[in-house]
């Protein structure tokens, strides 16, 4: 099985593409879901964090609340690493179980969708590397117009991901996305005819 990493900023197009993956029959693991089902009601990882963080972390209806999370750990370095010592390995863990089953499975090929793969250098354990490309301007404009985010917080958010040329160094194929969606569709199909012709070769 090759695992394909997928990864670009913030707004660059992942969850698109993946929908498109999906369409084409590849699996994909994705990587900010599985940091949001390590922190579902009944998680150990959840309990970890009410007793390292307080209990009013956790809301009335026994879901994280992420906010008050984030005010408490991301205050200083030390707390920031208290988050992620908990957080981390069951992340980490899960992945591996996730990979597993699919190769189990028997997929030939398994898309991770992992907006940090180059700023975590996860990028080196992947068979193939893609980054999709959209400048930074127009990624905050896509943000703000589509999603509803605030400017300021998707500036902020870029400023602290790896810059756009490191991360285009580390692919092996660049998906450009800076033009409309009818471009992107085709550029996904020649990507999943290079994947279907590694995973067999
Ligand atoms: P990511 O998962 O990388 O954060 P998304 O796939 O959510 O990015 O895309 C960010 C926003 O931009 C979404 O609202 C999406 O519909 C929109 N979008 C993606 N590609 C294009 C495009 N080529 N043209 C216009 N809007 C786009």
């Amino acid at each position: 099985m090759i695992k394909v990493g997928l990864t670009g900023g913030i707004g660059s197009g992942k969850s698109t593409v993946t929908g498109l993956l999906l369409a084409h029959g590849i699996p994909v693991v994705d990587a900010d879901q599985i940091a949001r089902d390590i922190v579902e009601p009944g998680q150990p990882a959840l309990q970890e964090l009410a007793e390292a963080f307080g209990p009013d972390i956790i809301r009335a209806d026994g879901s994280l609340d992420r906010a008050g999370l984030a005010a408490k750990a991301f205050v200083d370095a030390e707390h920031t690493a208290l988050l992620n010592s908990i957080t981390h390995p069951r992340i980490a863990e899960e992945t591996a179980r996730r990979f597993a089953a699919a190769e189990e499975a028997g997929e030939t090929a398994i898309v991770y969708d992992m907006p940090l793969l180059v700023d975590k250098g996860l990028d080196r354990q992947m068979d193939l590397v893609v980054v999709i490309d959209v400048d930074a301007e127009e990624r905050v404009r896509r943000l703000v117009d589509k999603r509803g985010l605030a400017e300021m917080d998707v500036r902020r958010r870029i400023d602290a991901q790896v810059p756009d040329d490191i991360r285009r160094v580390a692919a092996d194929v660049l998906i450009d996305n800076n033009g409309p969606l009818e471009a992107l569709a085709p550029q996904v199909d020649e990507l999943v005819e290079e994947i279907r012709r590694r995973s067999q070769a």
